[in-house]
């Protein structure tokens, strides 16, 4: 997996790559959602609490029943964009919106300076400047935006006092002048808090993918290890335990049986003339044939049994708590199962026959060399009296 590029563009302090500045902004509108309905709220209310301090300034004139409605509507549309948000988070993440609403609120703001009488120049001009840092830190919105609606309000508010008062020249450069102080504080401080937030966001990410990798190669390690463990352990082409394995398996159930004093058999096969079935019909049909009574074998047993291959065509398979008889049992079926048998290959059917040597477990078996030999031995007495048969060891 490839990590991601979480590199900043400096001039608007956001990702570059598009889908991680995507993601970054979905993530803080989870985070900042209530902080923002919340900050939004405030406005609302506060803006239309004025309306008492509109009175007071104004008293019953017709004007006051023009910022009155003015107030009314700003507030209005600071609740509709409260409502819409959930619906449209756009609004918000994209900041298209909250610029929207903004300029509206400032647009509200200015008709202050045409209705409220002109000694009040002052309180409403400084009034704006605390709105303006006001908005800059509790309604977080991208730089372009912020940059876009403190514009507006600096040339409206120019435009206002020359409108509604006749302020220009020296005075009104210094009032553009005194604006510029909160707009471009208010500007670094956002300009820094996005570029901290987004590092940390990209800090958070890059840690993340790193866990997500180092999980993924624990996985696959894991997979190996049990692929090259089956692999130490497991024949290739019966899937049988091969000889380091069942020889550690059935060495233990010899320390278990002698232990606790029961029984354990020992059943080692052989196919019968399989060399003609190689040379009649392949190695392709033999391993074929092998396939077919691995699994035969693994059928016929219990789970608590192992099932070895022993070399070439010859398999072994210990059955614990099992004694001689119902081990000689259990090789009959096999034996008979096999024989009955009609195995598919690739050039048709064939059928197989089985001799197989039993041994029950004494206590002369100073090894399981010794106990394997009685029953290969076992084995080879059926052998010479004439195959497809089951002996048991003396
Ligand atoms: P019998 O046991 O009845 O005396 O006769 P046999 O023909 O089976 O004799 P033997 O056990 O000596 O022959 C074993 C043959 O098994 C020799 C070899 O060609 C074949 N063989 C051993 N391993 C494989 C194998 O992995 N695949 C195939 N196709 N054949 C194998
Ligand atoms: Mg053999
Ligand atoms: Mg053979």
């Amino acid at each position: 997996m490839a990590n991601r590029n979480y590199a900043l563009n400096p001039w608007v302090a956001e990702f570059v790559h598009p889908g991680v500045e995507q993601e970054y902004r979905s993530e803080q509108f989870r985070q900042q959602r209530c902080q923002v309905l919340v900050a939004l709220l405030v406005w609302a209310g506060l803006w239309l609490l004025f309306v008492l301090d509109d009175y007071g300034r104004i008293g019953p004139q017709p004007e006051f029943g023009v910022m009155l409605v003015q107030r009314l509507l700003v507030f209005g549309a600071i609740l509709a964009f409260v409502v819409a948000i959930p619906r449209w988070p756009a609004l918000f993440t994209e900041s298209h919106g909250l610029a929207a609403l903004m300029a509206i609120g400032w647009t509200g703001y200015l008709s202050l300076y045409f209705l409220l009488p002109g000694d009040e120049i002052a309180w409403i001009f400084g009034m704006g400047m605390v709105m303006l840092v006001a908005l800059f830190v509790f309604l977080p919105i991208r730089i372009p935006h912020a940059l876009g609606v403190s514009l507006y309000s600096i040339a409206g508010t120019a435009a206002a006092l020359y409108l509604s008062h006749g302020v220009h020249g020296v005075r009104l450069a210094s009032v553009v002048g005194a604006m510029m102080v909160p707009v471009v504080t208010g500007l670094v401080v956002l300009y820094r808090l996005q570029t901290i937030h987004r590092k940390q966001f990209g800090s958070l990410k890059v840690a993340q993918e790193m866990n997500l990798e180092l999980a993924h190669e624990i996985a696959v390690r894991r997979e190996l290890e049990e692929t090259l463990r089956q692999q130490a352990s497991i024949d290739p082409l019966t899937g049988l335990y091969n000889r380091r394995q069942y020889e550690e398996l059935i060495e233990h159930e010899m320390r278990r049986a002698r232990r606790a004093g029961t029984p354990l058999a020992l059943c080692i096969l052989d196919i019968d003339h399989f060399k003609r079935v190689n040379d009649t019909y392949g190695h392709g049909v033999g391993d074929e044939a092998l396939q077919f009574l691995a699994a035969l074998c693994r059928e016929t047993v219990r789970e608590t049994d192992i099932v070895g291959r022993l070399g070439g065509e010859e398999f072994v398979v210990a059955l614990p708590d099992t004694a001689l008889d119902d081990a000689l049992l259990f090789s009959e079926r096999l034996r008979t199962r096999l024989e009955q048998a009609e195995i598919e290959t690739e050039s048709g059917v064939i059928r197989l026959t089985v001799t197989i040597g039993v041994a029950e477990l004494s206590s002369q078996d100073a090894s399981l060399k010794d106990f394997a030999r009685r029953a290969d031995q076992a084995m080879y007495a059926g052998k010479r009296a004439g195959r497809n048969q089951v002996q048991a060891a003396a």
